[in-house]
């Protein structure tokens, strides 16, 4: 079986979904849930774009072991010297540089020649190289790229150290017997493609990344880019959870399998979820909420029968069902600590302290506890990571059917504490008002998501807001048994992250 190795750029390319940065905080926890899931490579940024992805690159190559870090650079001194800047202290360290090579993008964005490109490529991937040993170059709109052209690019920065070399179909312009072709006549026209790994990095805009990756896969490709639920720039990446099972379950046909542990991706699916704020459609595969759900009559009769009838991969694979009683109101400290330890969750004593306090609280007001709720319970010790000039430190609500709807609000705001009651079209309305009104925020509200964590009447509400304020848009997060509680946590973690005002450096190109 040959090993396909997964480079995963949910932190990279994933980040430049419409509306999904991640803090610092964020990344890392993304980072350590990647490497449980045994993604070979992990883009934790593009060092030099801000100052917010250069410290996330650095703690995830401090803290985060397995995987191989990489961060993006282009074909640029500075750029170079910044990602290793950011990378040094990985103990398996990549830099990922990048060149456009279409005529397309060197006649009308670098308004360069062919030459100039194929001279910087060659001469950015040895000053990577004298870095450090493992360089990755890509060369951006590769499947838009005159092929003769690219096999010499390919060729001059494999000899200058390129251990891997990355065809990009940045446009997501490919179709699957092209990309396939494509692939093939590098291998057959470049001499030394033996001495490198031949990357692909598909995107979806003819909803193909994920078939053009197969097609790669199959032409010889050893290493797929991808992001986690498939976001990423427009229409998003090539989907790895999409990829790994294609692979895994027609091992058959592709002779070809991955590292990944696929009963972890239902929890990273989850969790960039939470932590972008993007939904998966209900039909998407593998991770949807139906993708498993059988309908038909005669479906459900053959699947009683014989699962093989209808069902191609068993949902235990990918850590569905896999929702189980953990923890109750007598647990401990110290089994509450066990336990987030055996979810992989490595918390400071003080973000224990506050989470364990949380739980007990929860345990009273709810018999049972899932898994899926310590999960929210995390998640919103990270989201509390983002500095707190708001906090909520008061709630009531007067409501029912033909009565006003009204809101106290009492938020703490530095030493201060102030308190304001309004009257809104519904609880949720009311207490938004009467915070909007506390913070004198001038942001409007895009989107307002609430959603129950596991099933029953006692079970905890989830919500998660967009918000938009000058062109910025940030996403909040809220986790309670009462809903209005958690609606308000979520507004304000919104606007304390559009507190922290992020220093925006020059337009980076996108791979
Ligand atoms: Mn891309």
């Amino acid at each position: 079986m040959r090993l396909v190795r997964i480079f995963d750029t949910t932190l990279r390319d994933g980040e430049q979904s419409p509306g999904a940065s991640m803090n610092v905080e964020e990344k890392v926890q993304v980072a350590r849930q990647l490497a449980r899931l045994g993604v070979d490579i992990i883009e934790a940024g593009f060092a030099i774009s801000s100052q917010g992805d250069f410290d996330a690159i650095k703690k995830i190559s401090n803290e985060v072991e397995g995987p191989i870090i990489a961060s993006l650079a282009r074909a640029k001194e500075q750029d170079i010297r910044r990602a290793w800047e950011a990378l040094k202290d990985a103990p398996k360290k990549r830099i990922h540089t990048f060149h456009s090579t279409s005529d397309i993008h060197l006649k009308y964005q670098y308004k360069i020649d062919r030459k100039e490109a194929f001279a910087r490529s060659v001469e950015m991937v040895k000053l990577a190289r004298s870095l450090v040993d493992d360089v990755e170059f890509s060369a951006m709109d590769a499947s838009r790229t005159e092929r003769s052209f690219l096999a010499e690019v390919v060729e001059a920065v494999i000899e200058a150290g390129a251990g891997t070399v990355n065809i990009p179909d940045t446009v997501g312009y490919a179709i699957p017997q092209e990309f396939f072709e494509l692939i093939k006549y590098l291998k057959n026209n470049v001499r030394n493609i033996k001495k490198a790994v031949i990357s692909v990095h598909c995107h979806n805009d003819l909803g193909l990344a994920v078939a053009n990756s197969l097609a790669a896969v199959t032409a010889g490709a050893g290493q797929i880019e991808c992001t986690i639920n498939g976001i990423g720039e427009r229409a998003g990446n090539c989907s790895l959870e999409e990829i790994v099972m294609a692979l895994r379950t027609r091992a058959d046909l592709f002779g070809a399998d991955t590292k990944i542990n696929t009963k972890e991706i239902m929890r990273t699916s989850r969790l960039i979820t939470k932590v972008t704020g993007i939904s998966v459609q209900p039909n998407k595969a593998i991770v949807g909420a139906n993708a498993f759900a059988h309908e038909s009559g005669i479906h459900q009769d053959g699947l009683l029968k014989e699962k093989t009838t209808y069902e191609i991969i068993r949902p235990e694979s990918i850590g569905l069902h896999s929702t189980k009683l953990v923890l109750g109101k007598h647990s401990g400290r110290h089994a509450f600590r066990a336990r987030l330890k055996e979810m992989g969750y490595e918390l400071t004593p003080e973000e224990m302290e506050s989470a364990f306090d949380k739980f007990k609280r929860l345990a009273d007001q709810k018999k049972e506890i899932f898994e899926e709720d310590i999960e929210a319970l995390v998640s919103e010790e990270v989201a509390r990571s983002t500095p707190q000039l708001y906090k909520l430190a008061g709630l009531s609500i007067s409501t029912g059917l033909n009565r006003p709807h009204i809101a106290t609000v009492k938020l703490l705001m530095g030493t201060k504490t102030r308190q304001k009651k309004t009257e809104g079209d519904g609880p949720v309305d009311a207490a938004y008002k009467a915070i909007a009104h506390l913070t004198g925020t001038k942001s409007t509200l895009q989107k307002f998501e609430v959603k129950s964590i596991t099933g029953g009447m006692d079970a905890m509400g989830e919500v998660m807001v967009i918000v938009e304020e000058n062109g910025r848009t940030v996403r909040g997060y809220g986790a309670d048994t009462d809903i209005i509680v958690a609606s308000a946590k979520a507004y304000l973690n919104a606007l304390n992250k559009l507190a922290v005002k992020r220093v925006k450096g020059e337009e980076m190109p996108r791979l």
